[in-house]
Protein backbone atom coordinates (compact mmCIF):
# COMPACT_ATOMS: atom_id res chain seq x y z
CA UNK A 1 0.00 0.00 0.00
CA UNK A 2 1.13 3.77 -0.98
CA UNK A 3 2.34 4.88 2.44
CA UNK A 4 1.05 8.95 2.31
CA UNK A 5 2.95 11.81 1.21
CA UNK A 6 4.18 13.92 4.82
CA UNK A 7 4.37 17.09 2.39
CA UNK A 8 0.62 16.56 1.57
CA UNK A 9 -2.00 19.56 2.87
CA UNK A 10 -4.95 19.01 3.99
CA UNK A 11 -7.62 21.55 4.42
CA UNK A 12 -8.02 22.18 8.44
CA UNK A 13 -11.79 22.77 9.92
CA UNK A 14 -10.02 25.00 12.75
CA UNK A 15 -7.30 27.22 10.48
CA UNK A 16 -10.39 27.15 7.53
CA UNK A 17 -7.25 26.84 5.19
CA UNK A 18 -5.24 24.53 3.55
CA UNK A 19 -2.49 23.18 6.08
CA UNK A 20 0.53 21.35 6.45
CA UNK A 21 -0.42 18.23 8.10
CA UNK A 22 1.35 15.49 10.37
CA UNK A 23 0.40 11.76 9.06
CA UNK A 24 -0.59 10.08 12.75
CA UNK A 25 -2.79 6.79 11.13
CA UNK A 26 -3.48 5.44 8.24
CA UNK A 27 -4.69 2.28 6.37
CA UNK A 28 -6.75 0.20 3.74
CA UNK A 29 -10.87 0.24 4.09
CA UNK A 30 -11.77 -2.81 3.94
CA UNK A 31 -14.08 -4.14 1.37
CA UNK A 32 -13.52 -0.63 -0.47
CA UNK A 33 -12.12 -2.21 -3.66
CA UNK A 34 -14.12 -2.08 -6.86
CA UNK A 35 -13.84 -2.87 -10.23
CA UNK A 36 -14.16 -0.21 -12.47
CA UNK A 37 -13.89 -0.10 -16.79
CA UNK A 38 -11.15 -2.40 -18.01
CA UNK A 39 -8.07 -3.35 -15.70
CA UNK A 40 -9.17 0.08 -13.54
CA UNK A 41 -10.20 -0.75 -10.17
CA UNK A 42 -10.15 1.61 -6.96
CA UNK A 43 -9.83 1.34 -3.07
CA UNK A 44 -10.16 3.37 -0.15
CA UNK A 45 -7.28 4.47 2.14
CA UNK A 46 -8.50 6.01 5.97
CA UNK A 47 -5.92 8.45 6.79
CA UNK A 48 -5.63 10.70 10.32
CA UNK A 49 -3.88 14.00 10.06
CA UNK A 50 -2.77 16.38 12.33
CA UNK A 51 -2.49 20.17 11.00
CA UNK A 52 0.97 21.52 11.96
CA UNK A 53 -0.71 24.89 12.91
CA UNK A 54 -3.46 24.06 15.48
CA UNK A 55 -2.70 20.22 15.96
CA UNK A 56 -6.48 20.03 15.26
CA UNK A 57 -6.70 16.05 14.05
CA UNK A 58 -9.15 15.18 11.02
CA UNK A 59 -9.90 11.63 10.02
CA UNK A 60 -10.21 11.70 5.85
CA UNK A 61 -11.10 8.83 3.03
CA UNK A 62 -8.86 8.81 -0.23
CA UNK A 63 -10.34 7.36 -3.01
CA UNK A 64 -7.38 6.38 -5.30
CA UNK A 65 -7.96 4.66 -8.54
CA UNK A 66 -5.31 2.01 -10.26
CA UNK A 67 -5.43 2.55 -13.73
CA UNK A 68 -4.00 -1.18 -14.04
CA UNK A 69 -0.66 -2.68 -15.19
CA UNK A 70 1.32 -0.73 -17.35
CA UNK A 71 -1.41 1.75 -17.63
CA UNK A 72 0.21 4.65 -15.54
CA UNK A 73 -0.12 5.52 -11.58
CA UNK A 74 -2.40 5.07 -9.08
CA UNK A 75 -4.02 8.28 -8.38
CA UNK A 76 -6.44 10.31 -5.59
CA UNK A 77 -9.50 10.73 -7.20
CA UNK A 78 -11.35 12.40 -4.40
CA UNK A 79 -11.37 13.05 -0.49
CA UNK A 80 -14.61 12.57 2.10
CA UNK A 81 -13.67 14.05 5.21
CA UNK A 82 -15.24 13.38 7.74
CA UNK A 83 -17.17 15.28 9.86
CA UNK A 84 -17.79 16.69 6.61
CA UNK A 85 -15.58 20.28 5.81
CA UNK A 86 -17.94 23.48 6.60
CA UNK A 87 -19.55 24.87 3.60
CA UNK A 88 -20.64 27.79 5.70
CA UNK A 89 -18.56 29.58 8.13
CA UNK A 90 -20.71 30.27 11.50
CA UNK A 91 -20.25 34.21 12.05
CA UNK A 92 -17.99 34.61 14.95
CA UNK A 93 -21.04 35.97 17.13
CA UNK A 94 -22.63 32.65 16.85
CA UNK A 95 -21.49 31.43 20.43
CA UNK A 96 -23.12 34.68 21.76
CA UNK A 97 -26.92 33.23 20.92
CA UNK A 98 -29.24 32.04 23.10
CA UNK A 99 -28.16 27.99 23.45
CA UNK A 100 -31.48 27.37 22.37
CA UNK A 101 -30.98 29.53 18.81
CA UNK A 102 -27.48 27.67 18.99
CA UNK A 103 -28.60 24.13 18.44
CA UNK A 104 -31.28 24.86 15.62
CA UNK A 105 -29.31 27.22 13.82
CA UNK A 106 -26.14 24.05 14.17
CA UNK A 107 -28.54 21.72 12.63
CA UNK A 108 -29.19 24.32 10.06
CA UNK A 109 -25.41 24.57 9.18
CA UNK A 110 -25.02 21.24 9.43
CA UNK A 111 -27.60 20.00 6.44
CA UNK A 112 -26.06 23.06 4.38
CA UNK A 113 -22.48 21.12 5.09
CA UNK A 114 -24.04 17.70 4.20
CA UNK A 115 -25.37 19.20 1.00
CA UNK A 116 -28.98 19.28 2.36
CA UNK A 117 -30.56 22.29 1.26
CA UNK A 118 -34.39 20.77 1.25
CA UNK A 119 -33.96 20.30 5.08
CA UNK A 120 -31.71 23.90 5.61
CA UNK A 121 -34.19 25.91 3.85
CA UNK A 122 -37.03 24.22 6.05
CA UNK A 123 -34.74 25.06 9.01
CA UNK A 124 -33.95 29.07 8.45
CA UNK A 125 -37.87 28.99 8.35
CA UNK A 126 -38.11 27.22 11.60
CA UNK A 127 -35.44 28.81 13.47
CA UNK A 128 -36.77 32.78 12.20
CA UNK A 129 -40.40 31.50 13.03
CA UNK A 130 -39.30 30.85 16.91
CA UNK A 131 -37.03 34.46 16.88
CA UNK A 132 -40.41 36.12 15.69
CA UNK A 133 -42.53 34.13 18.25
CA UNK A 134 -40.24 35.32 20.99
CA UNK A 135 -40.24 38.76 19.86
CA UNK A 136 -44.12 39.43 19.54
CA UNK A 137 -45.45 35.68 20.39
CA UNK A 138 -47.56 33.96 18.20
CA UNK A 139 -49.40 36.31 15.79
CA UNK A 140 -51.06 34.02 13.50
CA UNK A 141 -50.15 33.91 9.88
CA UNK A 142 -46.38 35.20 8.70
CA UNK A 143 -47.11 37.96 6.95
CA UNK A 144 -49.18 39.19 10.00
CA UNK A 145 -46.30 38.62 11.66
CA UNK A 146 -44.25 40.97 9.90
CA UNK A 147 -46.41 43.94 9.45
CA UNK A 148 -46.46 43.99 13.58
CA UNK A 149 -42.43 43.64 14.14
CA UNK A 150 -42.16 46.30 11.27
CA UNK A 151 -45.29 48.07 13.33
CA UNK A 152 -43.27 47.80 16.58
CA UNK A 153 -40.05 49.20 15.09
CA UNK A 154 -38.56 45.60 15.71
CA UNK A 155 -37.51 45.36 12.02
CA UNK A 156 -37.47 47.96 9.25
CA UNK A 157 -39.61 47.59 6.13
CA UNK A 158 -36.52 46.21 4.21
CA UNK A 159 -35.72 43.82 6.89
CA UNK A 160 -39.21 42.90 6.80
CA UNK A 161 -39.28 42.36 3.16
CA UNK A 162 -35.94 40.40 3.48
CA UNK A 163 -37.51 37.98 6.43
CA UNK A 164 -40.92 37.62 3.98
CA UNK A 165 -38.72 36.41 0.77
CA UNK A 166 -36.73 34.18 3.21
CA UNK A 167 -39.96 32.47 4.69
CA UNK A 168 -41.78 32.05 1.46
CA UNK A 169 -38.78 30.00 0.07
CA UNK A 170 -38.44 28.25 3.48
CA UNK A 171 -42.57 27.50 2.89
CA UNK A 172 -42.25 26.31 -0.36
CA UNK A 173 -39.58 23.67 0.56
CA UNK A 174 -41.71 22.90 3.65
CA UNK A 175 -44.71 22.57 1.74
CA UNK A 176 -43.95 22.09 -2.17
CA UNK A 177 -40.95 19.89 -2.09
CA UNK A 178 -38.65 23.23 -3.38
CA UNK A 179 -35.09 22.60 -2.96
CA UNK A 180 -32.94 25.69 -3.56
CA UNK A 181 -29.85 25.17 -4.76
CA UNK A 182 -26.03 26.36 -2.98
CA UNK A 183 -26.17 30.12 -4.24
CA UNK A 184 -29.78 30.69 -3.15
CA UNK A 185 -29.72 28.73 0.44
CA UNK A 186 -26.38 31.00 0.77
CA UNK A 187 -28.47 34.02 0.48
CA UNK A 188 -30.98 32.95 2.82
CA UNK A 189 -27.98 32.53 5.23
CA UNK A 190 -27.14 35.48 4.57
CA UNK A 191 -30.34 37.15 5.04
CA UNK A 192 -31.05 35.02 7.74
CA UNK A 193 -27.90 35.70 9.89
CA UNK A 194 -28.51 39.82 9.41
CA UNK A 195 -31.96 39.15 11.11
CA UNK A 196 -30.63 37.40 13.96
CA UNK A 197 -27.52 39.80 14.38
CA UNK A 198 -30.09 42.43 14.08
CA UNK A 199 -32.31 41.03 16.89
CA UNK A 200 -30.03 39.25 19.59
CA UNK A 201 -26.38 40.95 18.93
CA UNK A 202 -26.64 43.84 18.14
CA UNK A 203 -28.70 45.23 21.13
CA UNK A 204 -25.94 44.37 23.23
CA UNK A 205 -23.31 45.62 21.48
CA UNK A 206 -25.05 49.10 20.96
CA UNK A 207 -25.23 48.91 25.12
CA UNK A 208 -21.90 47.85 25.62
CA UNK A 209 -21.12 51.04 23.32
CA UNK A 210 -23.11 53.29 25.59
CA UNK A 211 -21.46 52.21 28.52
CA UNK A 212 -18.25 52.70 26.84
CA UNK A 213 -19.14 56.38 25.71
CA UNK A 214 -20.08 57.16 29.47
CA UNK A 215 -16.71 56.43 30.65
CA UNK A 216 -15.39 58.32 28.29
CA UNK A 217 -17.66 61.18 28.69
CA UNK A 218 -16.46 60.87 32.42
CA UNK A 219 -12.84 61.25 31.73
CA UNK A 220 -13.07 63.68 29.14
CA UNK A 221 -12.02 67.24 30.94
CA UNK A 222 -14.60 70.04 30.16
CA UNK A 223 -13.60 72.96 27.97
CA UNK A 224 -11.99 75.88 29.89
CA UNK A 225 -15.02 78.68 29.32
CA UNK A 226 -14.56 80.93 26.43
CA UNK A 227 -11.73 84.03 27.28
CA UNK A 228 -14.44 87.27 27.66
CA UNK A 229 -12.94 89.74 25.01
ZN1 LIG B 1 -5.29 23.95 11.75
Amino acid sequence: MQLPDPTRRFICRTCQRETGHWPIAHGPVKGSEKLLLGQETSSQIFQVVQCRDCKSTTYCLDTRVHPGHMMGDSYVERTDYFPPLQVRTRPDWFSQLPEGYQSILAEVYQAIDNSLFFLASTGTRTAVDQLIVEKIGDAGRFEDKIIELVERKIIDNTQGEMLLALINAGSASAHRSYKPDSETINHMMDILEAIFYSLLIEPDKRKDLERKAAEIRKSTPPRKPARES
